[in-house]
This record gives C-alpha cells, sequence and structure tokens, in this order.
C-alpha cells in the first residue's frame, strides 16, 4: 500500500464487512490482525489489549507464535507496546531492537523482527489497547502508513468499546473498557446519588465510521468548518460573550484554531485515509485528548480544552444534531457529568431527576458547588477525563461524603450504596418529624437554630426544615450565579421572595461579600498576591458606594412594611461599621422622602470574622444591634491558614483551647452587652462543634440546610448544664494538654448523643 490512499481505504471497507460478520469476538480478531497485515505488507499484526488491572495482554496475532495469544502479559510501562499506551502515541522504529525500552518475550519469537509500529488505540483520548505491525527488513514506515494504522485502530476501538472482548477474558483481567472503575476526586456537595450518566455536552456517537465516498465527506468536512467559522465570527463580531456563557478570549481562542491550517490539514488527513467526516474529526479529537490528559502546563492545557470544545462544535454541526440533553427531559436519576459547569447551566436542569454531578474541573468553592450544595445533590470535582471513561447512561455512584465515584459499579458496592442511601433516606424521614418539635436542648435550654441560605432554590428549606429563620443570607451567591450585574430591581425581587417565603420569621441580609476566593464573571478581577486579605466584602462596598447603596436600597425596598435586618461582611474596624451604616440611614432619609413605605424596623449588626475586631468587642457591642461570628474566615485568619488550601485548611481544629476560649469570650462579652450574637460559620454545622458552642453560651446558630436535622436531632439530646460543666474547665487547662475534642467526643458517646 505504501503511499497509495487506496490501500487504508481498500482496508476500512474490508475490516467493516469483518466486523458486521456473524463470528465469534476472537476468529473476528484473528480475521482483523490479517486482514491489516495483508494490507500493510507486514509481517507481523498483534492487538494488545489493555486490562483493568493495568496490564497488557496479547489477544490476536499474525505472524508472533500463536500460543502465546492470551499468554504474553506485559505491564502497562513495560517494552516499547507499553511505551505506546502509557504515551498514548505512536512508535515508528526502524529497529526497534536498539531501542532502550525494547524488552523481548521468548514465547512470542519476536527477536526475528526488527521494524516496529506501534499506535495506540484510543477512544476519547484514553488508551483501550495497543495495535502492532513488525517487519524483519529494517525500515521507516511512512507518514501514509502510521496515519493509515491509526485509522484501523478506530474500528479496534469501537469493538473493544463495545464490550465484546469481554467473552475472551479471564474474571478480575477484562478489557479496562468498559469495565467497573473506581475514580477518587474531591467532595463537593455532601450526599450519595445512584444513577446513570448524563453528558453535559454528550459526545456524538458515530456510527459510520468507513466512508463509502471519500470526496463527499471532505467536502462534507469543509462545509462543517466553514459553518463553525461563520458562527465564531458572528459571535465575536456581535460581542455577544454571554452567549452561551464563553469569555471573549475563549472565543477568540476558538477563532484561531478554526482558521489554524496545521488543525485543518489533520482533519483533512484523516478523513483521507476513508473515515466518514464525523469520524475523521474523532480521531483528531481523540488524538488531542489523550495529549491533553498528559499536559501539565495550565495555559496549554487550557488551549487544548478549547480546541477540544471547536472539535465538539463541528461535530455537532456534521451530524446536524443539538446534542445537549433536554434540560426538562432528564432521565429519573440522571448523574451530570461534565468538564466544568457554570452555576446557572446547573440551575437550567430539572431539580427533580437530578441526584449528583460529575466534574473534571470544580473545587469546592466553586460556584457550581455552592449551587450544588443549595439544590441537595451530591457533587464530586477534580476527576481527570470523567467525560472520556463513561457513556450516557453508564450506571454511576456519586460518593459526595468520600469525593468517590464508581463508574459501572460491580453489584456488591451497589447493594452496599443502595443500602447506605436507604439509611440516609431513613433518618431524612427522622429530622422531618423533628419538625415542629421546638428547638431547646433537653434541660430546657431554646436554641435559636436557623438555616444559611442564599439562592431561590434555598427557599423551601424553611418551610421544610422549621428553621427559625435565615441567620446568614448571602447576597453574593445571587451575584455570582448570574451572567451579568444583576440590576436593583432584580435584588429587590429577591429579597422580596426570601422576606415571603420567611414568613415574618427573621432573615439576616448580609451585604455583598465578594472578592478573595468569590468573583464574579461578568466584574474584571483585580490582580492580588493575597485575595483573601485583600480587596473585597466591606472594603469594596465602601470604595465604591455606588454598588453598596443600590443593594441596601433593594433590600429597604424589600424590607418595606416588615423587619429587616442588614449584616456586614469583613468588618475590621468599628470606624468600618459607622461607614456603612451611615449609608444605610441615607438610603432611608432617601427613601422616606421619595414615599416609599419603609421597613417597621432596621436592625444593622455585623460579621466578627476579622480577629481584629476582638480586640475592640467593646467598642463594637456598644454599635451594633447583632453579631455573627463567621467561624470559616476567623479560623482562616487567626491560624493564617488558607481555609480553600486543602494542605492547610484541615491542619488546624476548631476544637482546641486558642479557638474554643476566642468564641466563648465573644459570647460572654454579647451577653454582658445584651447584643444577640450567632454563629453562622461551618463549626455550627457539625454536630459535635454544636454541642461545644452550646457549652460555650451560643443560643443561636445558623447552619447550612443539610445540617439543620443532625444538629437538631443532637440539641434535643443535649444536656447543657452536663456539657458546660465539662467544656468550661478544659479551657483552663494550658493549651495543648488537653485532647478536647477527644473530650467532647466521648461525653457524646457516653450520652448516646447522635453525632
Ligand atoms: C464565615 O466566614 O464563616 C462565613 C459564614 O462567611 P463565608 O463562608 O460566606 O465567608
Ligand atoms: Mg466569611
Amino acid at each position: 500500500m505504501r503511499g497509495a490512499l487506496g490501500g487504508p481505504r481498500v482496508l476500512l471497507r474490508r475490516l467493516r464487512e469483518v466486523m458486521a460478520e456473524p463470528v465469534s469476538a476472537q476468529e473476528r480478531l484473528d480475521k482483523i490482525v490479517v486482514l491489516i497485515a495483508a494490507n500493510m505488507v507486514a509481517e507481523v499484526c498483534s492487538v494488545y489489549v489493555l486490562r483493568v488491572d493495568e496490564t497488557l495482554e496479547l489477544y490476536a496475532t499474525e505472524g508472533l507464535n500463536r500460543q502465546a495469544v492470551h499468554q504474553t502479559v506485559m505491564r502497562a510501562d513495560e517494552g516499547l507496546v507499553g511505551l505506546v499506551a502509557t504515551e498514548a502515541n505512536p512508535i515508528n522504529l526502524s529497529d526497534a531492537q536498539a531501542h532502550p525500552a525494547f524488552s523481548y518475550r521468548p514465547e512470542t519469537g519476536e527477536e526475528a523482527y526488527h521494524a516496529f509500529l506501534g499506535v495506540p488505540i484510543l477512544r476519547a483520548g484514553n488508551t483501550l489497547g495497543v495495535l502492532v505491525v513488525q517487519n524483519r527488513a529494517r525500515r521507516t514506515y511512512s507518514e501514509e502508513e502510521v496515519e493509515a494504522l491509526q485509522t484501523t485502530s478506530m474500528v479496534l476501538a469501537e469493538m473493544i468499546a463495545s464490550g465484546e472482548l469481554s467473552t475472551l477474558a479471564r474474571p478480575g483481567a477484562e478489557p479496562a473498557a468498559h469495565h467497573a472503575q473506581r475514580l477518587k476526586g474531591v467532595a463537593l456537595a455532601e450526599g450519595l446519588a445512584l444513577g446513570h450518566v448524563v453528558l453535559h455536552e454528550p459526545r456524538v456517537v458515530i456510527t459510520n465510521i468507513v466512508a463509502d465516498n471519500v470526496q463527499k465527506e471532505l467536502k462534507r468536512l469543509d462545509a462543517a468548518i466553514a459553518t463553525v467559522r461563520a458562527d465564531v465570527d458572528l459571535m465575536l463580531e456581535r460581542g455577544d460573550v454571554a452567549d452561551g456563557g464563553e469569555h471573549r478570549d475563549v472565543l477568540e481562542a476558538y477563532r484561531m484554531f478554526a482558521y489554524d491550517r496545521g488543525w485543518l490539514h489533520k482533519l483533512r488527513e484523516a478523513v483521507m485515509t476513508g473515515l466518514t467526516a464525523e469520524a475523521g474529526v474523532e480521531r483528531v479529537q481523540s488524538d488531542l485528548r489523550a495529549r491533553m490528559l498528559r499536559q501539565t502546563d495550565p495555559y496549554i492545557r487550557d488551549r487544548m480544552h478549547d480546541l477540544d470544545d471547536l472539535a465538539h462544535r463541528l461535530m455537532r454541526q456534521l451530524t446536524g444534531k443539538d446534542h445537549a440533553p433536554s434540560r426538562e427531559q432528564l432521565p429519573e436519576n440522571a448523574i451530570l457529568v461534565a468538564r466544568s459547569m457554570g452555576p446557572a447551566a446547573l440551575l437550567d436542569y430539572d431539580r427533580r431527576r437530578l441526584r449528583g454531578l460529575v466534574l473534571e474541573e470544580g473545587g469546592p468553592t466553586s460556584h457550581v458547588s455552592i449551587v450544588a450544595r443549595a439544590l441537595g445533590i451530591a457533587a464530586v470535582g477534580e476527576i481527570p477525563n470523567a467525560t472520556g471513561l463513561v457513556d450516557s447512561g453508564d450506571a454511576i455512584i456519586v460518593d459526595g461524603i468520600m469525593g468517590e465515584v464508581h463508574v459501572r459499579p460491580p453489584p456488591d458496592i451497589e447493594s452496599a450504596y443502595a443500602e447506605r442511601v436507604r439509611f440516609r433516606a431513613r433518618r431524612q424521614a427522622q429530622y422531618r418529624a423533628l419538625r415542629d418539635v421546638p428547638c431547646a436542648t433537653k434541660d430546657g435550654v431554646p436554641v435559636t437554630l436557623m438555616l444559611n441560605a442564599g439562592l431561590v432554590v434555598d427557599l423551601p428549606h424553611i418551610a421544610e426544615t422549621g428553621a427559625a429563620g435565615i441567620g446568614l443570607f448571602r447576597t453574593e451567591l445571587q451575584f455570582m450565579v448570574s451572567p451579568s450585574f444583576p440590576r436593583t430591581n432584580e435584588q429587590y425581587t429577591l429579597y422580596r421572595a426570601v422576606l415571603d417565603a420567611a414568613e415574618g420569621r427573621p432573615v439576616i441580609f448580609r451585604t455583598l461579600d465578594i472578592g478573595g476566593d468569590k468573583v464574579l464573571p461578568y466584574m474584571r478581577a483585580v490582580e492580588e498576591e493575597n485575595p483573601a486579605l485583600g480587596w473585597r466584602a466591606i472594603r469594596l462596598g465602601l470604595d465604591r458606594p455606588g454598588l453598596l447603596r443600590s443593594q441596601i436600597r433593594a433590600l429597604c425596598r424589600a424590607g418595606g412594611g416588615r423587619e429587616l435586618k442588614i449584616m456586614f461582611p469583613m468588618v475590621s474596624t468599628v470606624d468600618e461599621f459607622d461607614q456603612a451604616k451611615t449609608i444605610v440611614e441615607r438610603e432611608l432619609t432617601h427613601l422616606r422622602r421619595h414615599g416609599y413605605p419603609l421597613p417597621e424596623r432596621v436592625e444593622v449588626g455585623t460579621m466578627l470574622e476579622v480577629p481584629s475586631l476582638l480586640f475592640q468587642l467593646d467598642e463594637l457591642l456598644a454599635r451594633v444591634d447583632f453579631l455573627s461570628v463567621g467561624s470559616n474566615d476567623l479560623m482562616q485568619f487567626l491560624y493564617a491558614a488558607d481555609r480553600g488550601n486543602a494542605r492547610v485548611s484541615d491542619r488546624f481544629d476548631p476544637l482546641s483551647a486558642p479557638v474554643l476560649r476566642v468564641l466563648k469570650e465573644i459570647a460572654d462579652k454579647s451577653r454582658a452587652h445584651g447584643r444577640p450574637v450567632t454563629l453562622c460559620g461551618e463549626l455550627a454545622s457539625k454536630p459535635l462543634g454544636a454541642l461545644a458552642l452550646v457549652a460555650l453560651g451560643y443560643r443561636s446558630l445558623s447552619v447550612t440546610p443539610s445540617a439543620f436535622g443532625p444538629v437538631k436531632a443532637l440539641l434535643l439530646e443535649l444536656d447543657t448544664e452536663k456539657v458546660t460543666q465539662l467544656l468550661c474547665p478544659l479551657l483552663e487547662q494550658p493549651a495543648g494538654s488537653v485532647a478536647i475534642r477527644e473530650k467532647l467526643s466521648a461525653f457524646a458517646a457516653a450520652e448516646s448523643l447522635p453525632i
């Protein structure tokens, strides 16, 4: 076939016939290797399949000893075949034996062959196996031959992915493709979910790989490229950067690639070997994905992602269908799998059928994670190549507690998880039964238990849980999930809806806490070396009073005729509080002058999350109407440990003397000044944390909705007097001399508290 393109095309057609023959999987493979060897004038053609145990097994050969089939098994990093598999790149050598990675298996009789060409069998960037041809003579295979062998390997990829070869495998040594996999990632939203994969951007499933008429396929490819180019040009011209959530620089990258000659040449070349236009795009895209997975430079990876997206658009254009799953018609128990996703996109899906989310990117502080938590769906992120490892409809389990995903789980794993899900459902039912029970400890101390919220989807939780109110309404969440700046009217509408849903129960609205890790997609981010310590929250609000003023106006209007509580984030000095309070007073005067109905009462308070406030507590408490301790940030600043950095965020225990002493002082001083204090950080959402807080004197806690049931169940069983007697003396001991967490756990166990 050398140099002649008729060769691979004829081969592809013959392979298509073999694929349709009603023969066994082994016979089919045996026929395939004979055909390839003959077509490529090679003395050897072998297929190695990657197994679940990460070894490569010889599944078929023409030319090597037949006895070695299913006997020769190599580590995935062994020899030249292993190198092809791990690098996911072709290796073309005129003298394989001179290569340092060459390793020789006597049972195969390989020593007679010098020339070697191995290509990875790839699907969506994943290596499924290796296809090799060998010749006795020392010769280098031509570019066309390498290309032809790669094209041929697509047929094998489909065969392996179809599961047909599993019948040939011994238990425990099945092909890795389509087999059970446990993937480790990062928990984004707590919960367990069993369901079936829905790809947020589904791969186009190609049913027709082999072209009947190559010229026709080339024309189809050219037409599709022209349309995609025109689309990208149009989007850029319109300046419609919000379209589909793309940013301008991503569109610019699309445009660059859409006109990139190298890429276009690769696509045409793939089609010229005899593939349909869409199969050609898939081949090039699969190579790209394989390289992307091995790329460590984040900038280059991002650009590769852009190119991957563009290939995806091209594929959609070629198949003429919009493959995005219907947002309203999700299957039951849908688990979304996506590379990344914006918060608004997640909110588009039908909440009632959505159970879980798996992302390749996205940390716990990402906006989509916040929405996932608000929706109460299990979510796991940072699973490399998640979208390439699953197919639509695959069974999948999302473990948002351990941060794990089980793809195509074996029956024992599935039933173990199903049991855990049933157990959790029973517990939820028990929590619901507590809804109307007044929240007081066993010895009759009332505790005001409230919810943290921030989105419309949070509002039903108030009625569901029977919470005493919203102790922290994070107004920035509306800003974070919006594609553009919410106008005063949109803010007003949300705040009214919140007050309506609360039905007279108190709601503490916190003014915008943006900056730091809370970035708005449409606001130019200011480059800062230490964003957590930077220009954020009330600092930004006071420097840009227009923004704060319009928010406060929306709040005051929404609170017309009712009680309104406004709280400021990240206050560091009493002076900042005074300035912010003045803005509220001015807005009230303004509204009064214009005849708006005013709130019946306005209370103004502050978050306590910056340690400097600890040294001006008396002055602060003399000014504020209430205080709310943000233990997340307070911990971060007390210990100088970034709350978003997993390496350090769990390094210091909040249930230790230094933090508990600080928290006690805040509670004592607030009581002395007659000012209500709530704790709204994550500490209150952990039953053991809530127990400690009650012991320190906190009588008001605001928790994340999923923690409401567990914390309330604990409080109802808790003896306040006993736990206070235990904890307070421990704080008098030298710091570090007592393991306070262990003591509290032991107390909970002895009292049979539900921790
Ligand atoms: C906190 O810092 O504890 C807090 C509740 O605020 P956020 O988590 O929104 O920063
Ligand atoms: Mg905070």
